[in-house]
């Protein structure tokens, strides 16, 4: 007995000797971004970024412990090199747990040649009972940092809702800096509250360099990002959101779950640099590839809802006819179009012959078709087809239930659990149904979709905590919130996921607006999962504008959508600049254009043909600059493209409501300093002029306006070198 016991000492003796001789290191790298990484016996972790440039202390902690039947099972990691893999692109350094069977998979990944490297950890339950996991955060870092280093972080707001005052944050990260940001499937900003940010932040060195380092989350639901520095010590953690806590999530056999993937890179030159890198890299990463194939992406849209609820079959035609005319591409039909919340079908007095003859006009027009639903919403209609609150089946996928007096409103109604895996199949057949139906080239989801908090304890996320719970209203939506919220998203988001990956899948090149009630939903996992984002729910210009400059930190610019809605416009002057206010991005515009006079009508097209001709290419490919403080309404405020490879740009300026303030020089950046650019002013606000690229990047260009609210734009073309 003596014997075999030292024999099995021997043995785990040996195999631990083994573990720890094949410690193994790799390192990955993309043009931008290097990080050295380690195996260590019982977890890993990331030693530094750019050759130490960013020392890292602390080591990945996979969950010390898992829950089965009600106890508490200590975890006991150990890595597996075996199953580990290392190349160029990819490293993935496994542990496994022996009891209960456990393996967990600690991966790197280089998706471009430039820009961030990208990291996920999942953890396959190979055991043959059910077992609750306590937090894996995606990602957890203690740089060593010298005290003397001066510290700047960046970071933006959505612009759910209505833009912020500040929506983009530069702040000095001193001694004690503490600073946590969170992202949801539905951002709910109120006041005297921090805002839902695009989760991802920049940590750069403000002395000289700018040398720094940014993170993101590629996950719509519940995230958080957390900051602090203290001492020689400047650490934080990634991923899913701790709180409401405890957060547990289900495994069952076979079943994996995975941290929401982050992406970590290096970059120096500050936010405009950093985001002309991750710009390009979302959209070659993230995006989908077959969207940009076309070359009127981003598209230039008539929206209906400026008619409001109102429209039917005539008020559209109208409407398809004027989009035609005016040179728009695509033709929306917002709310208003069906019979009811959760039955959508068209209302057959408004629209007697459905909506496929008006997908025929559109499309003989030469028009795209595109229609918003709010696919995730049940309500009280009964027909066929409808997602109806009492019927027992669809009860049961509700996020929480209902009085007996409840009512929907006009186009919202009670959001289902799409987590629920009947819940996501009719979603997915429903959306299905209605592309195939109304033959539609764009699929717009609005209002709170996916799911961020559930108060049912027989969907597969963890029950609610019934002394840890509330229920409330907000935006005209029920929404839930106890210990289980992350869980519920977790579920909601990676389904939902789902159901946009089917209908690419099955409808190729249809196209797939979020909205979601303006700018909630804006991160890098519905980037993955959508064409263009609606940034703001407020669309007046400077709201637009703030929005646009924003989101531009973070997301492609082509994107970006803003509405454009109905402002005043004492002079075509100001309306150009509504118009130009939607027009750094994706431009939607939602105005009654049936309504224009003449002058507006014809300046209108002018503007679409300058979008088309100079603006949409620089949109999809150029680099951008933020020329300007955030736009505040009252000053002047701009923005620059300026694309190398086409060697041309533009400047869009924008003047605001202050009177006496009719010059404003702007200076550029991104040009050669030696070159010389040819300048044209779009509305010959100045003359045409062939100005050096020192001097615009020193002195730059003069601007003079005389009236408030208006706008000029400006066409750079660098010239080539004259031969000598
Ligand atoms: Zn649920």
């Amino acid at each position: 007995m003596t014997i075999r016991c030292d024999f099995l000492m021997l043995l785990a003796y040996l195999l631990l000797s083994i573990a720890a001789a094949s410690q193994t290191t790799a390192n990955l790298e993309t043009s931008d971004t290097k990080l050295q990484l380690e195996a260590g016996t019982n977890a890993p972790r990331l030693i530094a970024l750019q050759s130490g440039d960013w020392r890292n202390r602390a080591t990945e902690s996979p969950i010390p412990t898992v829950e089965i039947d009600g106890r508490s099972i200590q975890l006991d990691w150990t890595f597996n090199p075996v199953a580990s893999h290392v190349d160029k692109k990819l490293v993935s350094f496994v542990y496994d747990t022996v009891s209960p069977r456990l393996r967990l998979t600690w991966e790197w990944e280089v998706r471009s040649e430039h820009g961030p490297i990208e990291h996920q950890i999942r953890i396959e339950n190979r055991d043959s009972t059910e077992l609750w996991l306590p937090l894996e955060p995606s990602f957890v870092f203690d740089w060593q940092e010298a005290l003397q280093d001066q510290l700047q972080h960046f970071y933006v707001e959505k612009g759910a809702d209505t833009p912020s005052a500040i929506g983009t944050h530069l702040l000095a990260v001193s001694e004690g800096y503490e600073w946590e940001g969170a992202s949801s499937s539905y951002a709910q900003p109120r006041p005297g509250e921090a805002r839902e940010i695009i989760p991802y932040f920049l940590v750069e060195r403000a002395n000289g360099s700018q040398s720094g380092w940014y993170v993101g989350v590629e996950f719509s639901g519940r995230t958080h990002l957390t900051l602090t520095r203290k001492g020689v010590s400047l650490r934080g953690k990634v991923g899913l959101n701790p709180n409401p806590g405890p957060f547990r999530t289900r495994l069952k056999p076979g079943e994996v779950f995975e941290t929401p993937r982050i992406f970590l890179g290096a970059t120096d030159g500050g936010p405009d640099a950093t985001a002309n890198v991750l710009r390009r890299w979302v959209r070659e990463v993230l995006t989908n590839p077959d969207t940009w194939k076309n070359p009127n992406y981003p598209l230039l849209v008539n929206n209906s809802w400026g008619g409001g609820m109102a429209v039917n079959e005539e008020i559209a035609r109208h409407m398809i006819r004027d989009s035609a005319d005016l040179g728009f591409e695509m033709f929306h039909l917002d709310a208003g179009w069906f019979r009811g919340v959760g039955d959508w079908y068209p209302d057959a007095r408004k629209f007697p012959h459905g909506l496929r003859p008006l997908a025929d006009e559109a499309h003989a027009r030469g028009l795209k078709f595109g229609l918003w639903v709010d696919w995730a919403q049940a309500a009280l209609n009964t027909a066929p087809g409808a997602l109806n609150v009492r019927d027992p089946e669809v009860r049961g996928w509700l996020t929480s239930d209902l009085p007996p007096d409840w009512k929907p409103e006009e186009f919202k109604g009670q959001t289902i659990d799409i987590g629920v895996p009947q819940a996501k199949a009719w979603a997915m057949r429903e959306t299905n149904r209605i592309v195939d139906d109304y033959n539609l080239d764009m699929l717009e989801h609005d209002g709170y979709l996916v799911a961020k908090g559930c108060d049912a304890s027989d969907h597969p996320h963890a029950p609610p905590d019934p002394l840890n719970q509330c229920t409330y209203r907000d935006a005209g939506f029920e929404f839930v919130s106890s210990t289980n919220s992350t869980d519920v998203n977790y579920h909601a988001a990676r389904a939902y996921y789902d159901i946009q990956s089917n209908l690419r899948q099955k409808h190729p090149g249809l196209l797939l607006e979020i909205c979601n009630d303006g700018g909630r939903m804006v991160d890098f996992g519905s980037a993955a999962h959508g064409d263009y984002f609606s940034i703001t729910d407020t669309y007046d210009p400077l709201s637009n504008r703030r929005a646009f400059y924003d989101a531009s930190f973070v997301l492609p610019t082509a994107m970006l959508e803003t509405y454009v809605e109905r402002w005043p416009t004492a002079r075509t002057g100001n309306f150009r600049y509504m118009l130009r206010s939607g027009m750094m991005g994706w431009l939607s515009v939602m105005i009654d254009t049936t309504s224009w006079n003449a002058e507006q009508h014809s300046a209108a097209k002018e503007e679409l043909e300058l979008y088309k001709k100079e603006l949409r290419p620089l949109i999809r490919d150029a680099n951008l600059y933020h020329i300007s403080e955030r736009p505040d309404g009252l000053h002047w405020d701009g923005m620059e493209y300026f694309d190398p490879n086409a060697r041309r740009g533009v400047v869009y300026a924008f003047r605001g409501s202050v009177e006496n303030e009719a010059d404003h020089k702007f200076v550029l950046h991104g040009l050669s300093p030696r070159s010389r650019y040819q300048l044209q002013f779009q509305d010959h606000s100045a003359p045409e002029q062939i100005v050096e690229g020192s001097e615009l990047m020193k002195g730059g260009i003069n601007f003079h306006l005389p009236s408030p609210n208006s706008s000029e734009i400006v066409s750079l073309r660098e010239l080539p070198a004259p031969t000598d």
